[in-house]
């Protein structure tokens, strides 16, 4: 079967944007190897009731695999993938990307010893298959990546391929009885929720504070959200950050994150990469902490204060409050 298997992720009745993206693309691809996507979600059934799974057809899915088990965790995906691969054939999976993309893409690719490339932005059909196309040298070329294994896994940059609705299509939903493997049910979820900073659209605002590794740990935020909350502002991230899990991917500047030109970017702890610049160098003043003075933020930035932060910080929100009154 030429087809292209999807995993898509939920939560609280909704597929998420990236997932609708990897199903949308699939089905772009499918259709021009004369194949059909189809789609894998685990979890709680009652979490997955059929018209839920159903809608995926929207996005141009026509079956919808159900497996019931532990849900938003890497292997017991991985599994169900696999028994779904073995069983129909599939000749690629894809994935939209993310953190989870990426661990159930790696776990797939070790299990049937496929092919896989990562980090890729567009996907084209050539002599009847897939070629990955991968961004490489900093993004400065692309890279076409060619599979000869009998699967290819293809695992998308996040939010790198569009949800775009195909129509009022419904998908066949059919349960899958998957056997977990021992060491798949060994993890658990103890908690969920949405990344701190997620609901914030930072490219409207005039005033970013925006955090890198100097922060030390994912908590080093909350100063930084008091000093923006302080100035009227939001916060930002480095890419180094929020690849740690430290704060919202939403909340990312650079070259794989968003633009801003904000009338003030105070960097906290970040070092001034060309990919985090290329994202923030449009901002009219610009003003970095960072503890060392070689570091290459200063070499562009209005004002530089060298020191730590977890000084500075505390210091400067205290001082807005003041001048303000609060
Ligand atoms: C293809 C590609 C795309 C990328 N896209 C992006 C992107 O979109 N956005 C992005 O940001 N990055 C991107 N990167 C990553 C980029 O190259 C850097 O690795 C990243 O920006 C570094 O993040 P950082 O400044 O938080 O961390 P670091 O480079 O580790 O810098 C931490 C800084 O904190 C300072 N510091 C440490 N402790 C303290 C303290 N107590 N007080 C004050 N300062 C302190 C240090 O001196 C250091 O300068 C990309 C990389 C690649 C290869």
């Amino acid at each position: 079967m030429s087809g292209i298997l999807v995993y898509a992720l939920h939560y609280e009745g909704a597929f998420n944007k990236n997932s609708l993206g990897a199903v949308s693309e699939g089905a772009r691809l499918a259709g021009e190897l004369g194949g059909e996507c189809h789609v894998v979600v685990v979890g709680d059934k009652a979490g997955l009731p059929d018209d839920l799974c159903a809608s995926l057809g929207r996005y141009g899915a026509t079956k919808v695999f159900r497996g019931e088990g532990p849900e938003g965790l890497a292997q017991p995906v991985v599994d169900a993938m696999a028994k779904v691969i073995s069983e129909q054939g599939h000749r690629y999976a894809l994935f939209g990307g993310g953190l989870l993309g990426f661990e159930i893409g790696a776990g797939l690719t070790a299990r049937l010893d496929a092919g896989v490339c990562m980090e890729v932005t567009n996907v084209r059909v050539e002599d009847g298959k897939l070629v990955s196309e991968r961004p490489i040298l900093q993004d400065s070329s692309v890279s076409d990546v060619h599979y000869r294994s009998d699967v290819g896994v293809i695992i998308g940059r996040l939010n790198a391929f569009e949800a775009k609705e195909a129509g009022e299509g419904s998908a066949a939903v059919e349960d899958l009885q998957v056997d977990f493997e021992p060491h798949s049910l060994k993890a658990r979820m103890v908690t969920r929720g949405e990344q701190r900073g997620a609901d914030v659209n930072i490219e409207d605002a005039d005033i970013l504070v925006a955090g890198g590794r100097g922060l030390g740990k994912a908590e080093g935020f909350e100063t930084l959200e008091e000093l923006a909350g302080a100035l009227g502002g939001a916060v930002a991230a480095t890419r180094a950050v929020v690849d740690a899990g430290w704060y919202s991917y939403s909340a990312q500047i650079g070259q794989t994150g968003k633009t801003v030109s904000p009338k003030l970017y105070l960097a906290a702890g970040i070092s001034g990469a060309i990919q985090h610049k290329v994202g923030m160098q449009g901002s009219e003043n610009i003003v970095a902490i960072n503890k060392d003075a070689n570091a290459p933020i200063f070499e562009f930035s209005d004002l530089g204060i060298v020191g730590d932060l977890n000084k500075i910080v505390p210091k400067l929100t205290e001082a807005v409050k003041a001048r303000k009154g609060g």
